[in-house]
């Protein structure tokens, strides 16, 4: 391909922080990103130092909690509520986007004085757990995101929570020793629950392989709540 881009800009789905990196040296051009919603088309752009600025002027955002009280800048909201303010033909007010997103503490670096946020993944895949001194803890599915990269011949994961502190992970593997695998994913996921003060959560390896829910979606995460009851 015998192209000179400027700007990369993703249209839909996550990317995992390292990969900007790779794709800007790659084509030697800056990527973009937007996040958005046929409700709310122009919601938010990046910016350079990889925050999505919202167009407050034009949509107005509500980061809430599980119970959709206002969450404060700089803490994790379960998911975000957004006003199209400037569709009067169809009033959408107080869309619930089902996606958990950070809202940046203060200022951002680049001037820009509208306010930021990033998105940490769909909050139906967000993992909830309890220190031991009984704190909450929530895991966003984005965290997980890099372990395909860490453990070369991992094709595939699936995390389920099968119960409050104990998750079952499910792999699916090519050219590689299945059993090397494992241990490498075993000692990331291990190290980052250490990093959040879990490391009473049990990880178990599981011999199905990654599965499809019932309407053929794949989800990389699935929480205890979401579990089909059986
Ligand atoms: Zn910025």
């Amino acid at each position: 391909m015998r192209i000179n881009p400027v700007l990369l800009a993703l249209s839909a789905e996550e990317l995992p922080e390292s990969e900007y990196d790779r794709i800007a040296r790659a084509f030697k051009a800056q990527v973009g990103n937007s996040y958005a919603a046929t409700e709310c088309p122009f919601f938010s752009y990046s910016c350079a130092h990889g925050w999505l600025h919202v167009n407050s002027d034009w949509v107005a955002v509500e980061p809430v909690d599980e119970d959709y009280r206002p969450v404060l800048p700089g803490k994790a909201a379960h998911t975000v509520l957004i006003s199209n303010l400037a569709n009067r033909v169809q009033p959408i007010l107080r869309y619930d986007l089902g996606d958990s997103v950070l809202q940046q503490a203060g200022p951002c670096r680049c001037a820009n004085p509208l306010p930021a946020i990033r998105v940490q993944g769909q909050s139906a895949e967000v993992l909830v757990f309890h220190t031991g001194s009984g704190d909450r803890v929530t895991i966003a599915p984005l965290a997980f995101a890099t372990l395909t990269d860490r453990a070369p011949g991992l094709q595939m994961l699936q995390i389920v929570q099968t119960a409050p502190t104990r998750l079952r992970v499910r792999l699916q593997t090519q050219g590689a020793d299945s059993n090397r695998v494992w241990a490498t994913v075993q000692a990331e996921m291990k190290r980052l629950f250490a990093e959040h003060g879990l490391d009473h959560v049990a990880l178990e390896r599981a011999e199905e392989p990654p599965e499809q829910s019932k309407g053929g979606k794949f989800r990389q995460v699935v929480p205890l709540s979401d579990r089909p009851r059986s």
